[in-house]
């Protein structure tokens, strides 16, 4: 098996657009896997699946 690197890319938190907030560690960024994309959960609304930041796959969950 050979071990997929992760890359992760910087995404506008959606949860608050940038303002920060708890999800995004008030940074208004949250790292997220590149290539980024809107979580299909919710579109990007936030949900429990993209640890309500809107983006498939933030970093700050997976650590
Ligand atoms: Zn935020
Ligand atoms: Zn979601």
């Amino acid at each position: 098996m050979t071990p997929v690197e992760k890359t992760f890319e910087p995404a506008t938190c959606r949860h608050c657009d940038g303002e920060g907030c708890l999800y995004c560690n008030k940074t208004g960024t949250v790292l997220v896997i590149a290539p980024k994309s809107l979580c299909h959960h919710c579109d990007g609304v936030g949900c429990i699946y993209c640890g309500f930041t809107g983006w498939t796959g933030p970093k700050s969950k997976c650590d």
